[in-house]
């Protein structure tokens, strides 16, 4: 008898690849400039060039052996403490190599904190609108996911409804700011406040609550917004970071996982999480790639174009009737659908050749993600498109 859970979760496609399938027969149909795929969040915007040249330099200069070799578990203490050295001059910390555990990407860094963390009927707290994997990690690590209902007005946090779910079997929250799929970000007060009731909760039930950070969009953020970094506010915060999207590198999964000094029991949560990622098999992240991160920590891909779609979509969408919070950041937007019934409305604008996914997989029914990360000039061409499916709803 095989794994039914895992049996399940490889059969049913997700709705956001059923539709990038869908996408594709369209384009084979009607030609792909016909088509506006919105439907997935793949960067469209190519590395930098020092990302190639550096993995270049690495192949012709670097020892075969060592380069191509295992490195530590955790990740070379080298690439570790080019890390930490960029953390700290960017954030004011004081990051040492052995608070970094490199992964493969944010969802691996993701799966290690959580089994590091979770026992059996241990809950997690998760925010509306939220990135759908993690009810999978969630519960892949024995835990229950508790969603808190979307604040809808500003995409901040509900702190009424969060208070009021906290209970002794809490064990972590996660956030994701900027968010996947909504594009807010979290202010300081919202921060403040959240690291406050964190405190107190921890305090009232005897053990930390921990705060995962998940941060693939740290810095894909418009209008010189600042993004609070999180354990600067709350000590037992860890962060779970991903080039998957700053450098456009989501094929090449490279990551890490910051559990800070300053986090209490600091040496066992950090042996908890290196002992997950040895219980799943997530050792040693791509030596290669590890190097080429490092060394290209602090350089972005030329993200300015995700401003620039960002603004023709918003100021077409709010010309058409459309409410949407305005994203301070990622390459994601999510207007409320003309129809409370959000899966009609996008099935509604496939007609259209609009590929968008309906907000109930992100635990907020009646929206819908669109991801922007596209070409600019296919965001103009779709606005014709859009009418055509707003003037349904007139
Ligand atoms: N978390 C969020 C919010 C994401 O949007 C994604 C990917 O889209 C991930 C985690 C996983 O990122 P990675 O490619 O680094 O595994």
């Amino acid at each position: 008898m095989l794994n039914e859970r895992m049996v399940a979760l490889g059969t049913q496609r997700s709705v956001i690849r059923e539709l990038f399938e869908f996408g594709k027969m369209r384009a084979a149909e009607i030609g792909p400039e016909n088509v506006f795929d919105f439907s997935i969040g793949n960067p469209s915007v190519p590395a930098p060039a020092e990302v190639n040249q550096t993995a270049m330099k690495l192949i012709q200069e670097m020892d075969p052996v060592l380069l191509h070799g295992y490195t530590s578990a955790q990740g070379d203490a080298g690439v570790r403490k080019m890390i930490a050295d960029s953390i700290n001059s960017r954030f004011g910390t004081s990051t040492r190599p052995e608070d970094l555990y490199v992964t493969v990407g944010a969802a691996a860094a993701l799966c290690c904190c959580l089994n590091g963390l979770c026992n059996p009927g241990d809950e997690v707290i998760v925010f509306a609108p939220y990135f759908p994997e993690y009810k999978v990690f969630i519960e892949g690590a024995g835990a229950t996911m508790t969603l808190i209902p979307a604040d809808i007005e500003a995409f901040q946090i509900d702190f009424e409804k969060f208070e009021a779910s906290i209970n002794a079997n809490t064990k972590a929250v996660i956030v994701n700011s900027p968010n996947n799929p909504c594009g807010a970000v979290y202010s300081e007060d919202t921060v403040k406040k959240l690291s406050s009731i964190l405190e107190e909760k921890s305090a009232q039930f005897g053990h930390p609550i921990y705060l995962i950070s998940d941060e693939p969009y740290r810095e894909i953020v418009f209008d010189n917004t600042v993004v609070p970094y999180l354990p600067k506010y709350y000590k037992n915060t860890m962060v779970c970071y991903s080039w998957s999207k700053s450098l456009s590198l989501p094929g090449e999964r490279l990551g890490y996982i910051v559990v800070p000094e300053e986090m209490e029991d600091h040496d066992l949560v950090y042996a908890a999480v290196a002992g997950a990622g040895r219980s799943l098999g997530y050792v040693n992240a791509p030596g290669l790639f590890q190097r080429v991160c490092a060394m290209c920590a602090d350089l972005t891909a030329d993200i300015s174009v995700y401003e620039t779609n960002r603004d023709i979509l918003l100021k077409g969408l709010r010309d058409l009737g459309f409410h949407v919070v305005e994203p301070g950041g990622t390459f994601y937007m999510f207007p409320r659908t003309l129809d409370p019934d959000d899966v009609a409305f996008c099935e509604k604008a496939k007609e259209f050749n609009l590929l968008i996914v309906p907000g109930v997989g992100f635990g907020c029914p009646g929206h819908a993600r669109i991801s922007y990360c596209v070409q600019t000039e296919m965001i103009e061409r779709s606005l014709d498109a859009f009418e055509k499916l707003a003037k349904c709803y007139r």
